[in-house]
């Protein structure tokens, strides 16, 4: 009778952490998600978290928070400060589907680069661009709506002007749940995936709406660049990620983990683009599952929708994970 109570209480306060009991397959998952993450520069010791995910599946997660700085390369530059700084005192941008160099000559030309007599972003008379920095240049990259005071300026958001407290907690399922009907498109939130260095892979930027409004927020060589909510962002990846390798033979690295908890491996060179990619970049290869494959970095998206549901990107660690009601913040920067 007693061993019977006891097992009956032992039952009810597992259930007090979790509503759901963990499988072999989840735990071996988050133990593989725990040794990938190790050096990802995270703040706060991995978790497993119930979670909802976006279609409204409710399943078990792991929680990763992780700071606003890439843990294994430096961050920047961003903006030339005259049309006369060489690339290397420059960043890049997206031009006709390439990442391109941005630097003084990029600025000069800029009317020129997108047909576009609005351009002006340098002074005529001593050539230096014209350019908000500083925490000033962090809160305008935050607000969307301040986009419009700052028409020819390039933007730039430095990580060492962020609050030091600055973090984001991906919270990604440890086991993909596929979509009821279609797979997803990429939205806003929670944007793509999860670098081994704690780096957001980012939705992609909305090149069209920060065109429109002459405001640049130049990306490093490594095609990242700064928000206030995030931190280091990536639109691209050209290896300055950590890569692993895969666990078979001939295959490309994995490079981070998808939002919605499938593997993202690094971009199929050139020949073998005609591949059997899906529509979301993914594939099935036997050893690996399902994966994807990130886009080339030109391309401004990492993977060409979701393939199942996503989880959550939280700016508060100890919230819960709820995918299936958006989560609203003040929206995309127009840097971003
Ligand atoms: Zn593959
Ligand atoms: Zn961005």
């Amino acid at each position: 009778m007693n061993s019977t109570l006891n097992m009956l209480a032992l039952a009810i306060s597992l259930y007090a952490t979790s509503a759901l009991a963990q499988t072999t397959e989840q735990k071996t998952r988050f133990d593989q998600l725990v040794a990938l993450y190790a050096d990802a520069g995270v703040v706060q010791v991995p978790e497993m978290v119930d979670c909802t995910l976006s279609d409204g599946e409710q399943t078990l997660c792991i929680s990763i928070t992780t700071g606003p700085a890439p843990s294994n390369h430096v961050t920047g530059p961003y903006c030339p400060s005259t049309i006369e700084s060489p690339p290397e005192e420059g960043g890049t941008w997206f031009l006709n589907d390439e990442v391109v160099v941005a630097d003084g000559e990029f600025i000069r030309d800029l009317a020129i680069l997108f047909n576009d007599d609005v351009w002006q972003m340098y002074d005529v008379d001593t050539g230096d661009v014209i350019l908000v920095d500083g925490e000033l240049g962090c809160a305008v990259a935050g607000d969307p709506n301040s986009a419009s005071d700052y028409v020819n300026y390039c933007v730039e958001c430095e990580v060492s002007y962020l609050d030091e407290n600055t973090s984001e907690t991906y919270v990604i399922p440890l086991i993909p749940v596929a979509f009821e009907g279609e797979a997803a498109r990429i939205g806003p939130s929670p944007g793509v995936g999860l670098a081994f260095n704690g780096v957001k892979l980012d939705a992609p930027a909305p090149l069209e709406l920060i065109e429109g409004n002459h405001t640049l927020g130049l990306m490093d060589a490594c095609v990242g660049h700064v928000n206030p909510y995030t931190g280091y962002h990536y639109h691209g990846l050209i290896g300055c990620e950590p890569q692993v390798e895969a666990a078979v033979p001939d295959h490309e690295p994995q490079v981070a983990v998808a939002m919605d908890g499938y593997d993202i491996y690094a971009a199929l060179d050139g020949s073998s683009k005609d591949s059997d990619l899906d529509s979301c970049n993914g594939h099935f290869v036997y050893g690996l599952g399902y994966h994807y494959h990130t886009d080339v970095a030109g391309n401004n998206q990492f993977i060409g929708c979701f393939a199942a549901q996503y989880g959550c990107a939280l700016s508060d660690s100890s919230a819960v994970c709820d995918a299936s009601v958006e989560e609203r913040r003040s929206g995309p920067p127009p840097s971003d």
